[in-house]
């Protein structure tokens, strides 16, 4: 099964609860646009290499398509059209007047220099130049992009149109008109949605023990918002291993620690080294993967320990271990929901782009989390009216209102 295809049994699970038209999830089912785009560049020795890029924009019934750009080896249409698909019910969940689209590249940035990656990406930009625009499909950093390729890609787009153009593109610097709160806001979300979860099961913050796997952007930022919060973090992992203490873990002192040692949190002093696998089977009330894709299956989905798993990364449990969660009564805060906080503050940086003015830390918090626990409501309510996993309840929403307006657009 391609990963696009594993993607659509929780919607299509949910067009049957609602009895949704076939014909409408016919057309939400399909992308609306793929283009794949071959990018010649000029390597530092004088040879060319030519590069496989795409852009897939997966719908715009709501708005126009929003989603980042991965730079990755793995990089292919089957995941760029995945990814789109989620952005769009990610939009639709967080209340987001957006579509979903999804980019990519396939090559391994780290093997480029900095003058090739820079060719690189505006040469992608070049390409897709004519199907992207802030009113049509609005780029963002993903995997191994991040504000200094943001800040290429809306030079390059500004050069192509011979104006500013900074609301093509979100996660950009906050002195090319970035916002405030943004590299923080998928982790805080995370956070937000946790929150919501333990109050329905009257567990105090304080009271909550949680364990997280990765400790990158999302990661970090969700296990500095959780300490923050009250929460105790009695373990984390990134790629070189995990760390346990019961007492509770200080993540800013981790990251102190991994600044000085390479990025990795392995060898962090008073706690006891794990493997990152450990991690994930911790006796917690929160799981949150934070990591990679597909890391919850069949194979471990059976010794998960936690009781509620709320998931940071895009896709971390595959549909089998899914099914075997639920019947375990683990309950699971999707991805398209849990971690929207990022395309929120995306769509916060792009409206204040589009008015050239500028909002405080504050407001962009305090509006995020509103927008966090009313999506969170909305969903948690459809899962409990309809008897069914939060997954599914995320897509009864997200499909609701892309139907309601497909509808009404066309004629259906
Ligand atoms: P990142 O590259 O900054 O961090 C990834 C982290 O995962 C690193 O700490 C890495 O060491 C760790 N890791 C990799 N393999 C691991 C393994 N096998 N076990 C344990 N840890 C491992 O990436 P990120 O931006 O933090 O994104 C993480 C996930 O969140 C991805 O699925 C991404 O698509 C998703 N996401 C990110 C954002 C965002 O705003 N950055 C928004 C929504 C979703």
């Amino acid at each position: 099964m391609s990963l696009f295809e594993m993607a659509q049994i929780p919607m299509a699970e949910a067009s049957k609860l609602i009895n949704l038209d076939p014909n409408i999830e016919k057309i939400i089912s399909n992308p609306e646009r793929t283009v794949e785009v071959s990018i010649p560049v000029k390597m530092d020795d004088g040879h060319v290499e030519v590069f496989t890029g795409y852009r897939s924009c997966n719908s715009t019934v709501l708005g126009p398509g929003k989603g980042g750009v991965r730079f990755h080896q793995n990089v292919s249409m089957d995941e760029v059209k995945t990814l789109g698909f989620w952005m769009t019910t990610k939009c639709a969940i967080a209340g987001l007047p957006y579509g979903g689209g999804k980019g990519g590249v396939i090559v391994d940035p780290r093997k480029l220099s900095k003058g090739e990656l820079e060719r690189l990406t505006r040469g992608y930009i070049d390409k897709i130049a004519p199907v992207i625009g802030e009113k049509m499909d609005i780029p963002a950093p993903d995997v191994n992009t991040n504000a200094q390729i943001m800040a290429w890609m809306t030079d390059e787009f500004s050069i192509i149109k011979g104006q500013f153009e900074p609301g093509v593109i979100t996660g950009k610097a906050v002195c090319m008109g970035g916002s405030l709160g943004r590299t923080s806001a998928t982790g805080r979300g995370v956070i937000t949605a946790t929150l919501e979860l333990l109050k329905r099961h009257n567990i105090k913050p304080e009271d909550a023990t949680i364990a997280i796997q990765g400790f990158g952007n999302v990661g970090s930022w969700t296990a500095k918002c959780a300490a923050d919060k009250g929460l105790k973090i009695v373990a984390l992992s990134d790629i070189s291993g995990g760390i346990y203490d019961a007492n509770g873990l200080d993540p800013y002192k981790v990251e102190e620690y991994a600044k000085a040692h390479d990025g990795l949190i392995k060898g962090y002093p008073g706690a006891t080294a794990i493997s990152g696998d450990e991690v994930l089977l911790q006796d917690v009330d929160v799981l949150i993967p934070a990591a990679l894709e597909l890391q919850i299956t069949e194979k471990n989905a059976d010794k998960i320990k936690a009781k509620m798993i709320v998931e940071a990364a895009n896709g971390p449990t595959d549909d089998k271990a899914d099914v075997i969660l639920h019947k375990r009564g683990i309950e699971v805060v999707p991805d398209v929901l849990a971690n929207g906080g990022g395309v929120t503050v995306s769509y916060f940086e792009w409206v204040q782009n589009l008015y050239r003015y500028f909002w405080t830390e504050e407001e962009v918090v305090d509006r995020q989390e509103q927008m966090m626990v009313k999506a969170f409501a909305n969903v948690y309510d459809a899962a409990k009216k309809y008897n069914t996993t939060m997954r599914v309840g995320a897509y009864i929403v997200a499909i609701g209102t892309i139907a309601e307006a497909l509808k009404l657009r066309k004629g259906l």
